[in-house]
């Protein structure tokens, strides 16, 4: 009787994996489709200059209206795509996308065009064909170089060190910016800080998050944000939701902040509008002070 019972969840489990394997093979194909046919969005996330509010650029950060599941995240579908390898033609076609939707933005009278951020997952910094990829992409969409920053977490530092080197290296000289994104996360050190040559720090949302907790949060906020000075990186404040958070990263210096208190991640067209206005993004408040709780 035992042997029934036991075998009667085998089987129930069994089903339920076989329907989960099922799942993600249809989800694979509707995502393979979706990139072939254009059918993702890229959304910009505005990003701000803590010296004067006014918008210093966007992140793009790509969005799968799914046809049955909704507006899905990244989170939803990136690591499938990672899984798969479709990461690739998937980084390719966001590239693409954004740098074209960029190359739109205006320089307004005494400023520079907007900058542009772009996601890329490690494994795209270990193929042979990144640097070209990111030559034509300019070239075809007349963004100039120094508008780009491509965002890596610190797990690329880890392996095949000297290929990543030589990428990074010459995708600096052509006069892209490197960002170490969800910094804080990962396994990187000081040594590797000074190795890389990374022209952003941006810290993880969830150290912005335990600002809120008191002395060691901001502590350790406060010393990425001496980092950066000390490496000269500019520093990126991310996860923002609260005047105080904003306020709070701005005493401490950094350079950036991105979040929902300034604006969730937008429409390109709403983003286009938001490119043509002169006016800060966000009012400052006077002189900041060091909030040490
Ligand atoms: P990330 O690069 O760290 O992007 C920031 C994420 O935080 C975005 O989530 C953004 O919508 C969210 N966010 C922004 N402000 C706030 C805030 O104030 N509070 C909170 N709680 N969240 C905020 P999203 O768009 O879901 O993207 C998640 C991650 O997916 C990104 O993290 C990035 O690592 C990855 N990703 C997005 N687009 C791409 C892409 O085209 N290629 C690759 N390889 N990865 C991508
Ligand atoms: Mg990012
Ligand atoms: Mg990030
Ligand atoms: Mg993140």
């Amino acid at each position: 009787h035992a042997k029934a019972h036991s075998r009667g969840r085998a089987q129930v489990f069994d089903a339920a994996m076989h329907r989960e394997v099922l799942d993600r093979l249809e989800l694979e194909t509707e995502l393979r489709a979706a990139i072939g046919s254009g059918a993702l969005e890229v959304h910009y996330q505005p990003v701000v200059d803590l010296d004067s509010g006014h918008l210093r650029g966007f992140e793009a950060l790509v969005r799968w209206p799914h046809p049955t599941r909704g507006l899905l995240s990244p989170e939803a579908f990136i690591p499938l795509a990672e899984d798969t390898g479709l990461i690739v033609p998937l980084d390719r076609w966001t590239l693409r996308t954004a740098a074209h939707e960029a190359a739109t933005w205006p320089a307004l009278p005494g400023r520079t065009a907007p900058a542009l951020g772009v996601n890329l997952t490690a494994a795209q910094m270990h193929l042979p064909g990144l640097v070209a990829e990111v030559r034509g992409v300019l070239g075809s969409s007349g963004l100039a170089p120094e508008r780009l920053t491509l965002e890596l977490t610190e797990n690329v530092l880890m392996n095949d060190r000297n290929t990543t080197l030589d990428t990074m290296r010459t995708l600096r000289e052509l006069g892209v910016g490197l960002a170490l994104d969800d910094f804080g996360t990962g396994y990187s050190s000081l040594s590797y800080l000074r190795q890389f040559p990374i022209s952003d720090l941006k810290v993880d949302r969830s150290f912005i998050a335990d600002l809120d907790g008191g002395h060691t949060g901001t502590a350790l906020v406060r010393a990425v944000s001496e980092l950066g000075q000390a490496l000269g990186l500019t520093s990126v404040a991310e996860g923002i939701e609260t005047p105080e958070q904003f306020a709070q990263v701005r005493a401490l210096g950094f350079t950036l902040a991105q979040g929902f208190y300034i604006s969730p991640p937008l429409e390109a067209a709403a983003a286009r509008a938001l490119a043509q206005q002169a006016g800060p993004l966000v009012v400052m408040e006077p002189p900041p002070t060091v909030e040490t709780k």
